[in-house]
């Protein structure tokens, strides 16, 4: 069957208004309609609870579609028991066989294939060489799990996976269990192996900045419904609502509740001219802007009071109050503000929000 084609971009994973109703009546995932591009890493982000697992495990058969169809290579796959689906799947356990040695546990599965998929001695060898110096994984095949590290355990896992050249590769939290120096090294692992191998891939993560950094297009979940499908750097700078503005970003962006009256923004006591782009919509809105997109002004602006500064090193950030609004500021141009935070008595500053920059969300 021929695969759908859009210009030259090919779809590998389609939903289908896809649902999942668990038993006790959860709604986990709601009219899931998203495609994965071949070769494309896609990553599903959104807070604990938000569906992304249930997404996963029904593309790899491990939970059955309420409702809506999923495709591979446009054949609808639910009812495909997991095994025939041609996947590679990474888990937060990373589940190798204790008893087994990595080269073991990178040969079983290609060794119980059976039928036209089995393949002959020497080449499943092949395959586990060629995987294994892909993972620097050569001078370990014969230690058993307990015997090497947590990020190589990690990449054993990710090698039995790939040993199988599988048509998407579908990993759920596979960096959780390591500690954050690992974490990052292996981030940056992964997307060069991706690079480099180019295998479609569906990736489950609540740390934004995962998806941030992995993804080629993210799909931000919450309460089981997807709430933008774009770049990670279209989805920081043009959030589709408040909720994804406020789960990207460390820390997010300020959230505003207020309305737009006549070319200003206005939230109780708190008011300030708006750039007119902004000032379209009239009326009862959420008014958005990135911390590092706040400026500290010498005149005029808002005046705040100082609630704290967080030094961290290469930035600090800013805990504001405007008029009983808590505002982060994020600032790198910090000599003279901070000569100012110890000198000014008062703890009071000004800072500019109504910016091109700013964004605004429906209620
Ligand atoms: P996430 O991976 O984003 O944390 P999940 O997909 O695991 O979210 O869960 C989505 C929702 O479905 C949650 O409310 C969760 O409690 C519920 N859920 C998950 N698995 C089951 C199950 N087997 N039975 C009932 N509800 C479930």
């Amino acid at each position: 069957m021929p695969v759908e084609s859009r210009g030259d971009v090919l779809v590998k994973v389609r939903f289908n208004g896809v649902s999942k109703r668990y038993e006790d009546g959860t709604l986990a995932v709601d009219s899931l309609n998203l495609e994965v591009n071949d070769k494309e890493f896609l990553v599903l982000v959104g807070p604990s609870g938000c569906g992304k697992s249930t997404t996963l495990r029904m593309l790899a058969g491990l939970e059955e579609v309420t409702d809506g169809e999923i495709l591979i290579d446009d054949t609808v796959i639910n009812h495909l028991p997991p095994g025939a689906r041609g996947l590679g799947m990474v888990f937060q356990s990373y589940a190798l066989y204790p008893h087994m040695n990595v080269h073991d546990n990178l040969s079983f599965g290609l060794r119980m294939d059976k039928g036209e998929n089995r393949l002959a001695k020497a080449e499943i060898g092949e395959r586990v060489s060629e995987t294994a110096e892909l993972l620097d994984l050569q001078d370990i095949l014969d230690k058993k799990p307990r015997d090497i590290s947590g990020g190589q355990r990690q990449r054993v896992a990710l090698g039995r996976a790939l040993v199988r050249r599988p048509r998407v590769l579908l990993m759920d939290e596979p960096l959780s269990n390591l500690d954050a120096k690992l974490r990052t090294r292996m981030r940056v692992e992964l997307r060069r192996l991706h690079e480099e191998l180019g295998t479609t891939t569906v990736y489950v993560t609540h740390d934004q900045i995962e998806a941030m950094t992995l993804a080629d297009r993210i799909a931000v979940m919450d309460g089981g419904v997807l709430q933008q499908h774009s770049t990670p750097l279209e989805a920081y700078q043009n959030p589709s609502n408040s909720f994804v503005a406020s789960f990207l970003g460390t820390p997010p962006m300020n959230l505003i509740r207020g309305e737009v009256l006549e070319g200003r923004f206005v939230a109780g006591e708190l008011s300030f001219a708006i750039p007119k782009s902004l000032s379209k919509k009239e009326g009862v809105c959420i008014y958005g802007i990135r911390p590092e997109d706040v400026v500290f002004s010498e005149h005029g602006g808002i005046r705040c009071t100082i609630i704290g500064v967080e030094h961290l090193g290469g930035e600090n950030i800013w805990h504001l109050d405007a008029m009983g609004h808590r505002i982060l500021a994020r600032s790198q141009q910090l000599d003279h503000l901070d000569a100012n935070f110890s000198q000014n008595d008062d703890k009071h500053l000004h800072i500019e929000i109504g910016l091109p920059s700013a964004r605004i969300f429906d209620v």
